[in-house]
């Protein structure tokens, strides 16, 4: 269409983190605006796109969701490819999917591209009275290792598009 022609740049976004971390609602609430009350795992590798204006471009972000392949340990180098951002999730009411994000992080580090922009995503602030990983853990390990950091609900949407927008807006930049 006439719309797509005017794309000046298309990124490759994945979306990884532990299983039930909330990273395909995240990806729904970014792409659709949309939370699924009884979303079922995902099946088989898919991605989702959102065309957005920054900085006076056209960016078509192609952000891919890992698809159920994150509890097998099975998400294969094909995944990273060519991928210039990623999303990295934890739930902020379970304490092992913030300590695996240090695994995650190796993951990235062996597999994707070295100029690759991280943003670490603690989702599910929502839950309040069931957090378990203080915000100050999360500061301390993103700067440590060189991440942005952002706390979301993708069940009200709070932070979703800034967290998602600041990631593209950085990867515009070193492009
Ligand atoms: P994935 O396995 O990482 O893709 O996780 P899902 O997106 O499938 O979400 C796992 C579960 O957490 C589902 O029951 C979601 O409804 C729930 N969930 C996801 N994001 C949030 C959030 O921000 N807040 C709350 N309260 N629940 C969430
Ligand atoms: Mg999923």
């Amino acid at each position: 269409s006439e719309f797509e022609e005017k794309i000046d740049y298309v990124f490759k976004v994945v979306v990884i983190g532990d299983s039930a971390v909330g990273k395909t609602q995240l990806l729904s609430r970014f792409a659709k605006n949309q939370f699924c009350l009884d979303s079922k795992s995902t099946i088989g590798v898919e991605f989702q796109t959102r065309t957005v204006n920054i900085k006076s471009k056209l960016i078509k972000a192609q952000i891919w969701d890992t698809a159920g392949q994150e509890r097998y340990r099975a998400v294969t180098s094909a995944y990273y490819r060519g991928a210039l951002g990623a999303m990295l999730v934890y739930d902020v009411t379970k304490r092992q999917s913030f300590d695996n994000v240090a695994r995650w992080v190796e993951e990235l580090r062996a597999h994707a591209d070295n100029s690759i922009v991280i943003m670490l995503i603690g989702n599910k602030a929502d839950l309040v009275d069931l957090r378990t990983v203080p915000t100050e853990d999360a500061v301390e390990f993103s700067e440590n290792q060189g991440l942005y950091f952002f706390e979301t609900s993708a069940l009200s949407g709070n932070n979703v598009e800034t967290a998602f927008l600041k990631l593209l807006d950085e990867i515009h930049n070193v492009v």
